[in-house]
């Protein structure tokens, strides 16, 4: 079976970007992983609503591929009132998606807004809107870096999905059997709707290393010391990654997996590359 026949497919996500060489170029990484026929693109959203009409404006541009193309959307820092008006308009502007999540305040800006958890957020959207959003939201099968134990996190995942989420991405993660593993924990919870792992390929190790250790991604020793070893030879970090990222994706598919979610970083190749040699 290939990636895309999995039940909930392939999909890519994108970071709204802040130029316009960087706009043009989005449209050029969404036509050739449009080409894939993923089962829908992503947009990020900056903390605080940071990013609210680039990350708009974003979705209406990508979204001209005809593929569903769903904002995310973040609680930390917004009030109600503010939160109900960008939902009117996102079904004013035709979307039926949503990542709903509860974000991250950058230090110094602003109170925690009204609803503290993404739990809250999708009960508030459940109740504003009903059924109108197919709503994914956040898993970490690593754990969340604030959450106090593994327990704890699993316990307020299960509640988020309960609150009427339709399916999960996770944070990305190197070890398949740690997303296996939150899987089989979050059924016996109780929680049957699909979990999507998240992907990241790897191409910089320097920015890979600094994004993981904020989110809370391991990465394993061994694929440190090898990128460590290759230094600054792109290339070579580039084959290396290629061919760890597809191991796992074939792993997780081979696992029972539901699919896949790219985080693309605004770029095609990458993805490309391990799409090229996953399935068949
Ligand atoms: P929550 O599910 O609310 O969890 C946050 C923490 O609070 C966890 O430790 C959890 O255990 C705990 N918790 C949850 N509910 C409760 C409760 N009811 N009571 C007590 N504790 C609770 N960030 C952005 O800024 N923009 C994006 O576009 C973005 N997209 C993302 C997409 C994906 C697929 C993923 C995995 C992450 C994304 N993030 C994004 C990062 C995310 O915002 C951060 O990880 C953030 O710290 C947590 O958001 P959440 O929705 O997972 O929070």
């Amino acid at each position: 079976m290939s990636a895309q026949e999995h039940p909930l497919g392939i999909s890519f996500e994108f970071f709204p970007p802040n130029t316009e060489a960087g706009r043009d170029k989005l449209m050029g990484v969404r036509d050739a992983l449009a080409e894939r026929r993923p089962r829908f693109f992503s947009v990020t959203y900056g903390a605080g609503g940071s990013t609210q009409e680039r990350t708009l404006h974003t979705v209406q541009a990508v979204r001209q591929s005809g593929i569903t193309t769903a904002p995310h959307l973040s609680c930390i820092g917004s009030e109600k009132a503010r939160l109900r008006e960008l939902l009117a308009r996102y079904r004013e502007a035709g979307i039926d998606s949503l990542v709903a999540l509860r974000g991250d305040l950058p230090s110094g800006m602003g109170g925690i807004g009204e609803l503290r958890y993404a739990n809250e957020l999708v009960e508030f959207i459940r109740e504003e809107t009903g059924d109108h959003f197919e709503i994914a939201v956040a898993a970490y099968p690593e754990s969340h870096p604030q959450a106090p134990s593994f327990e704890h996190d699993l316990t307020n995942f299960a509640r988020k999905m309960k609150a009427g989420a339709d399916f999960a991405v996770t944070q990305y993660f190197f070890s398949a059997d740690a997303y296996f593993h939150f899987v089989e924990r979050a059924r016996a919870l109780g929680v049957e709707a699909p979990i999507v792992p998240g992907i990241m390929p790897i191409t910089n190790y320097t920015k890979l290393a600094r994004f993981s250790d904020a989110c809370g991604a391991e990465i394993p020793r061994w694929i440190r010391k090898q990128l460590e070893a290759y230094g600054d030879d792109s290339e070579a970090i580039g084959d290396f990654g290629e061919e760890v990222v597809s191991r796992l994706c074939q792993r997780l598919l081979d696992g029972g997996a539901p699919g896949l979610h790219f985080y693309t970083l605004n770029q095609a190749r990458p993805t490309l590359r391990v799409l090229d040699n996953i399935c068949g």
